[in-house]
């Protein structure tokens, strides 16, 4: 008998069984380490250095199941690029059970590329070591920039192969944490076979793990939409904040937690513009950075359609009221939105005329293909209005043709003699809300592939360390500039 790793709890196993397939991960030939997340582990209650025994790495390869575990993989259904599937679920995925953090909420433990599943169809339930290591830098540079995220809180080499299309790469596994893996996806599961009686299960099951306040409410389901379309906005919002770019927001995709969820394509941007999209498979841009709002509302549409059943007995009556919360997205988003790049250019005391600065600053950079994160991070040397502007700055070497920037920068600092933070505080708070580090994809490109090949792990961990505090102003130079013309990464492949 060996230790207890985890102290699982296993609520979702309780469910009944058409919401999952229980088995057992596929063992793997050499379970090896690559990294475990300490800080993660700690907040989990966990035992890191149990987890980094043999036994514990057995575990996060899927070479044996830990005690207490009850693992599944979870159903689901989803719409893919518009299109419904019917079927999906957890193809390369187990949920080997939940812990309780330090924080008192539940988390779930779940094992990414440990085999097939009977949701596998043509997949072989492996990852790649380059999408698990990517998934790891930029899931964790999310949680330290403050965005609800999946987290990483392990990843191993499996040392067997997975082949793709561009050859064999080596087979690792992802531990991944989760307030819930349960998507909208999971909802239209149910709500497409008509199994009311699961849909209220389910229902049930979120509002008591995710979103307790809305048992007191009259209409607990209805505060259950309301929650997530509110966590969705907010989420969505923090996503433009940063220039991300989720690249695949399926509905299988979207949490019902409120958490970025399934880092594929996903990149943030270094030069700006609207329209960007990185996604091999998006041909269409269907998910490009400007259709992200727009697109969480269309997934939104479909969890408040799934949850018709739950909102009235009176169907007339339940799609009024799910199309009224529904509608509400646009405002809640362009509220967190509006709030948010407000804060990023240093004022506390946002106004509706701020709308048409912020807008006008995203015009002049998309303009200028200027980077995203450093534009922001430099405007921060500006924020004294008595000060003289110092053109030597960083900033200006952002945009060619300055005559626009001058000008909003003498707009802007016009308004910010009516905003009543101390220069120097409005320096801190602007150095506070604007990362000088973001997971750039050409440093993750770089980690990636010095791992495939020399084996070498030291870029991902010194990318993944210098992540975890993003707003140094330390930082180290080389992770904070755009990439070389020939460095860019234009294109980014699910690697599924
Ligand atoms: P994704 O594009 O990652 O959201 O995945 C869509 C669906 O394909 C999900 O049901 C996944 O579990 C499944 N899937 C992705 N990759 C694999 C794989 N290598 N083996 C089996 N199933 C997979
Ligand atoms: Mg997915």
């Amino acid at each position: 008998m060996t230790e207890t790793l985890f102290a699982f709890e296993n609520s979702y196993a309780t469910l009944p069984d058409r919401f999952y397939a229980k088995l057992a991960p596929t063992p793997v030939r050499e379970p090896q380490l690559i990294r475990l997340n300490d800080a993660l582990a700690e907040v989990l209650r966990l035992d890191a250095d149990a987890l980094r025994s043999s036994d514990g790495v057995a575990v996060l390869t899927g070479n044996r199941v830990a005690t207490g575990s009850d693992p599944l993989a979870m159903a689901y259904a989803g719409h893919q690029f518009g299109s419904w599937n019917p079927q999906l679920g957890d193809g390369r995925a187990l949920l080997l059970g939940e812990v309780i953090g330090q924080d008192d909420l539940r988390y779930d433990i779940q094992l990414k590329g440990s085999g097939p599943t009977p949701y596998s169809r043509m997949g072989d339930g492996r990852a790649g070591l380059g999408p698990v290591l990517r998934e790891y830098i930029v899931s964790e540079a999310m949680a330290a920039l403050g965005v609800p995220t999946t987290r990483a809180l392990a990843a191993t080499l499996t040392g067997e192969p997975v082949y793709r299309e561009d050859g064999p790469l080596p087979g690792a596994v992802l531990t991944r944490v989760s307030r819930a893996h349960i998507r909208v996806g999971t909802f239209q599961f149910f709500a497409a076979r008509g199994d009311i009686d699961a849909l209220r299960h389910l229902a049930d099951h979120v509002i008591d793990r995710l979103y307790p306040d809305a048992r007191g409410a009259e209409n607990p389901y209805l505060a259950l939409l309301e929650s997530v379309i509110s966590a969705q906005a907010k989420l969505i919002a923090q996503w433009m904040h940063l220039g991300f770019i989720h690249g695949v927001m399926n509905t299988d995709n979207m949490s019902i937690a409120g958490e970025t969820i399934d880092y594929g394509p996903c990149a943030f941007m270094d030069a700006f513009h609207p329209d960007k999209v990185f996604s091999f498979i998006d041909r269409m841009g269907r998910y490009r950075y400007r259709n992200q709002p727009g697109i969480a509302q269309w997934n939104l549409a479909n969890f408040a359609q799934s949850l018709l059943p739950l909102l009235s007995d009176d169907e007339t009556k339940a799609v009024e009221t799910a199309q009224a919360a529904v509608d509400g997205f646009p405002d809640l988003f362009e509220g967190h939105h509006m709030s948010g790049f407000a804060r990023k250019i240093g004022l506390s005391n946002p106004d509706d005329g701020d709308t048409a600065l912020i807008g006008d600053l995203l015009r002049i950079m998309a303009l200028a293909d200027a980077d995203f994160t450093l534009t922001f991070r430099h405007l921060a040397e500006f924020a004294d209005p008595a000060a003289e502007i110092d053109r030597s700055s960083p900033l200006f070497a952002l945009f060619n043709e300055t005559k626009e920037l001058d000008e909003w920068l003498g707009t802007w600092r016009q308004r910010l003699e009516d905003d009543p933070r101390t220069p120097d505080e409005r320096k801190r708070e602007m150095n506070r809300t604007n990362p000088a580090i973001i997971p750039r994809n050409h440093l993750v490109e770089a980690a990636i592939q010095s791992a495939y090949l020399d084996q070498d792990f030291g870029a991902f961990e010194d990318l993944t360390e210098a992540l975890a505090t993003p707003f140094d102003p330390k930082a180290d130079p080389g992770l904070t500039q755009p990439p070389k013309p020939e460095e860019e990464v234009r294109q980014t492949f699910c690697g599924t």
